[in-house]
């Protein structure tokens, strides 16, 4: 039996995953992306950047990839796999409104019309263009997006914290789309806010959970779905935000700032204390500092 071992970009790696269509995935060792078998090679993804061919068909397999493993090369090789599918959650630094999260999938057919959008970041675009542009990306792409209101927020908080809310968010998110979608495609991307490890451990008491997920920082600058997935979850947190306006005919802001402090007092003088229930992430500590 022969080892072959060769450097890949994360996104080689599921370019490769993706070109292995007869190949059954295995259980992902420690430290791995995947492991997966065709009927002559075991193949492992680390994380590291190896991949690590087993057995007789090792040789083969190996050569045809041994390009991409110099250096140069691997820096200039960007190219991303599609389908792919990327999410990400917006409101959890802000006092007032809901938790929005959506886990987006983007098709080789999508790119150039995401890319004449000019799609990035949701942080990096301006808001009225995000009113804008997201319509027509919830028209054109198949997305699952949740809305976390505060009322449920402030109920489940006590034994959920932030990040194991989000965890839950962010599987519930991935398992909608993998009933609207039939599967989902080998390369799925979270925008990283915790370590893999411990998101999974968050998600030990679900009944469903997606697993072998992708985590990677910035994610929504290196890839379109997470964009996609980050511009329509602000889009959803906008659209609350507008309506607790009208709801309240009162001026909400955003963040979790001193002005954010004021809003409080305002809001409270108005509606009483209780009614922050409503519309607020209360554990924060604006709350106290607001009455300070
Ligand atoms: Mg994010």
């Amino acid at each position: 039996m022969s080892t072959k071992t060769v450097t890949m970009s994360t996104q080689e790696m599921y370019a490769l995953k993706a070109s292995l269509h007869n190949a059954s995935v295995r259980k992902t060792p420690p430290y791995a992306l995947y492991q997966v078998k065709t009927s002559d090679c075991v193949i492992t993804a680390y994380e590291s950047g190896k991949v690590v061919f087993q057995g007789e068909g090792a040789d083969f397999y190996g050569s045809a990839h041994q390009d991409s493993s110099t250096p140069s090369t691997q820096k200039t090789t960007t190219k991303n796999v599609y389908p792919q599918c990327g999410s990400d959650e917006v409101g959890t630094g802000d006092y007032f409104g809901p938790v929005t999260v959506c886990a987006c999938c983007v098709k080789e057919e999508d790119v150039n019309f995401l890319k004449e959008l000019k799609i990035q970041d949701s942080k990096a675009i301006q808001d009225d263009y995000i009113m804008d542009i997201a319509p027509l990306l919830m028209e054109r792409l198949t997305y699952s997006l949740l809305i976390l209101d505060n009322a449920t927020y402030n109920r489940i908080h006590p034994t959920n914290n932030m990040v194991a809310i989000k965890s839950k968010l962010h599987n519930q998110a991935y398992v909608h789309l993998q009933k609207k979608l039939g599967s989902l495609p080998s390369f799925c991307i979270i925008d990283q806010f915790v370590q893999k490890t411990s998101y999974y451990r968050y998600l030990s008491q679900e009944k469903e959970i997606v697993k072998d997920i992708h985590f990677e920082t910035k994610a929504e600058n290196k890839y379109l779905s997470v964009a996609c997935g980050s511009v329509i979850a602000r889009y959803a947190f906008l659209k609350a935000m507008e309506d607790m306006n009208q709801r309240y005919d009162f001026t909400f802001l955003k963040g979790a700032g001193a002005k954010v402090d004021e809003n409080i007092r305002a809001f409270v003088e108005r509606f009483g204390k209780e009614e922050l229930q409503a519309v607020a992430k209360v554990h924060f500590a604006n709350t106290t500092k607001a009455f300070l």
